[in-house]
């Protein structure tokens, strides 16, 4: 996409949704740390609901540390890896009472030193906890980049590079979090929901979904629609101008 394109792109999901944020349930920023590292290869909803009675006890690394590994492992048992989440939940509050006064550091590097933090993590809570313009690169987030063109990578370091450089400032803060709500409520991974997608003038991905009630017509009738589309796309290619003048009939702008 162009800078322009870009601009718009996220001008658009933010006239949608001005104020994005987490759907973790959180009340401090140890507690964000927490939710985060439960919500690794799982969704915010199962997090959010074995973390709703635990943390109404435990908002601080000294409350983990009271309550011990075997009763988390009991409480996040619904999560996914509830075994290696609990143990790296206990080993990180060890290490925040030991290293960091209780308190959850700011800086990416002393996250990541902590047991089960990677870089998405680190900057999950560097954006959502302490405001900093970090892009998280999950999976929501990774397949939107490149199903749209946005930011394409193999990789997500790659697509983090990219968003760094190309995201203009008035959306760098939320960037993340529109993201991967497009991702999780529109752009989803089986079936993209394009027919009723802000941005899909801008999106290269197709062939685009069409509408449910368009999809929902017996095979027989699309097949007849399919054929008589392309004989009106055949008669027009026929009576359509030569192939420079339609080049030079493109809009050179965003509409
Ligand atoms: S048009 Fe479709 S594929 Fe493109 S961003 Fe929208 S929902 Fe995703």
């Amino acid at each position: 996409m162009t800078r322009d394109q870009v601009f718009e792109f996220f001008r658009r999901l933010a006239d949608a949704n001005p104020a994005p944020e987490t759907e973790l349930e959180y009340s401090n920023p140890y507690q964000l740390l927490v939710a985060v590292v439960l919500s690794a290869q799982a969704t915010d909803a199962s997090v959010n609901i074995a973390c709703r009675p635990l943390f109404e006890r435990i908002t601080t690394p000294q409350h983990m540390m009271e309550l011990g590994e075997d009763s988390l492992r009991d409480a996040i048992k619904t999560i996914g890896l509830f075994n290696t989440k609990a143990k790296n939940v206990i080993a990180l509050s060890e290490a925040l009472i030991e290293r960091f006064g209780s308190e959850i550091p700011r800086t990416r590097e002393e996250l990541q030193s902590l047991p089960g933090v990677g870089r998405k993590t680190a900057n999950v809570v560097l954006n959502t906890a302490f405001g900093e313009e970090t892009f998280a690169v999950d999976t929501h987030v990774f397949r939107v980049c490149n199903r749209t063109g946005l930011t394409p990578g193999q990789d997500v370091d790659q697509v983090e590079a990219k968003h760094e450089k190309i995201v203009p400032q008035p959306f760098r803060r939320d960037a993340h979090h529109w993201l991967i709500l497009h991702g999780r409520y529109t752009c989803k991974a089986r079936l993209p929901e394009c027919w009723r997608c802000p941005v899909i003038d801008l999106c290269r991905y197709n062939p685009k979904t069409p509408p449910p009630e368009e999809r929902a017509k017996p095979s027989a009738a699309r097949s007849a629609n399919r054929a008589s589309s392309k004989a009106r796309t055949a008669k027009g290619r026929t009576a359509s101008k030569p192939k420079a003048n339609r080049s030079r009939s493109r809009p050179s702008r965003l509409p």
